[in-house]
């Protein structure tokens, strides 16, 4: 069946992951990207990419230092009580908005798929094809579909995920503000129940952007009471709710944020980015991730004859796992760990002694560089 809504791939989602495949497969295949809003959109995230990516992102045309991210080499860790470590990053990185780096990669994806604004909600699997429904009543067709929704989406309710059916404690906010702060740094600002990074964006604005717990919110009425409160028990944080200027009407929050276990590949979706795992968002390497597992679904389809399907879900499978399953596991464990205030107290005392542990324990949840 040949019709303007058929197509060899679909990709639910044009975030990082999905827009970095749409520009690799839309080379060679016809490629629809599905993304329920428009372009472009500031998104919760710290907004500091790891430098592993950065040679790739030249590659296929992106070019984040050339817009105008500021090159970060430093990194800067705080208990709840203020205690610091300033360390040198090992690879580095760089702070862009989410605005500004998904509008790079969207103006690249455009040129090589087609791009439409829908909410897809419906997907079903029959005699090898694939047939996709949007919320705005319309049905596209595809020997293939992409799963690069994000971190939680109504999909995962619709294809009854198995992390979708557990309540997450997490919750985060992010908003950009006026700060004196360094362009080559970012900071990790512990509180009691979750962290607070911050660095600067191509706009020389500060992103601030937090995750807690239900747990601890709940203590107070607010947003700002929660800053004010408990985030700014840390004098660092203190400092910076005091001074800065927020940029933004309001923040942005998102709820239900799950680290728990998924599969890369589930009904015959491949998934990439958070769709595919999360990473606890202080490993400051979650985009970095999205964008190398779009990389390497799109070799695997790439190389392979599409029709072997069997062939193509077992070889992404095993090279997702490979990739991504120890970072995220280190991950977990640096998260469980700096959430204890005994534990990370005692940690901060061996990290202060042996200055060359801290930038070994990012080094874990980094890979090599990506080309
Ligand atoms: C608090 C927090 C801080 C973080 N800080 C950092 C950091 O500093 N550095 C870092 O590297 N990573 C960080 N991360 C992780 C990073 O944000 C993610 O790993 C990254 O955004 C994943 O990209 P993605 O393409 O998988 O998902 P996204 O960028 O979330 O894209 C998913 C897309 O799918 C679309 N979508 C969802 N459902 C549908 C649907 N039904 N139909 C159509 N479209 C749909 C959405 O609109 C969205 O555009 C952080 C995460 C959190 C939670």
């Amino acid at each position: 069946m040949h019709t303007a809504n058929t197509y060899q791939i679909i990709i639910i989602g044009g975030g990082l992951a999905g827009l970095v495949a749409a520009i690799e497969l839309g080379k060679l295949y016809k490629v629809l990207v599905l993304d329920k809003d428009s372009y472009p959109r500031h998104r919760v995230c710290g907004e500091y990419v790891s430098n592993e990516v950065l040679p790739y992102l030249q590659s296929i045309g992106i070019y984040p230092i050339t817009a105008g991210a500021k090159k970060i080499d430093t990194f800067q860790i705080s208990t709840h009580n203020g205690k610091l470590i300033t360390t040198s990053l090992p690879l580095g990185g760089f702070g862009i908005s989410r605005y500004a780096l998904d509008m790079l990669l969207y103006t690249k994806a455009k040129e090589h798929s087609n791009i439409l604004i829908e909410t897809c909600t419906e997907i079903s699997f029959e005699k090898n094809l694939f047939s996709v429904a949007t919320k705005e009543g319309n049905q596209y067709q595809a020997s293939y579909v992409i799963g690069a929704f994000g971190k939680r989406s109504n999909l995962d309710r619709y294809l009854n995920r198995k992390f979708n059916q557990k309540k997450s404690p997490w919750l985060a906010v992010k908003a950009h503000y006026t700060y004196p702060f360094e362009d080559t740094t970012v900071a990790l600002h512990n509180f009691e129940g979750g962290y607070c990074g911050l660095s600067k964006t191509e706009t020389n604005a500060v992103n601030a952007c937090y995750l807690t717990t239900y747990n601890s919110f709940k203590k107070v009425k607010s947003v700002v009471d929660f800053q004010q409160e408990i985030m700014s028990a840390n004098p660092f944080l203190a400092d910076f709710f005091q001074k800065a200027i927020p940029l933004f009407d309001a923040p942005l929050t998102i709820s239900q944020v799950s680290f728990e276990d998924k599969a890369p590949v589930e009904n015959h979706i491949f998934m990439i980015g958070d769709a595919a795992g999360l990473i606890h968002p202080l490993c400051g390497n979650g985009m970095a991730m999205a964008i190398h597992s779009a990389k390497l679904l799109s070799e695997v389809l790439l190389q392979k004859d599409l029709n072997n399907r069997e062939e193509l879900e077992t070889k992404y499978t095993k090279a997702w796992s490979e990739l991504f399953s120890r970072r995220l596991q280190t991950g977990r464990r640096i998260q469980g760990l700096l959430l204890r205030p005994t534990l990370a107290k005692a940690s901060f005392t061996i990290a202060k002694m042996f200055p060359s542990i801290l930038p070994k324990i990012i080094e874990k949840t980094h890979g090599d560089v990506v080309v």
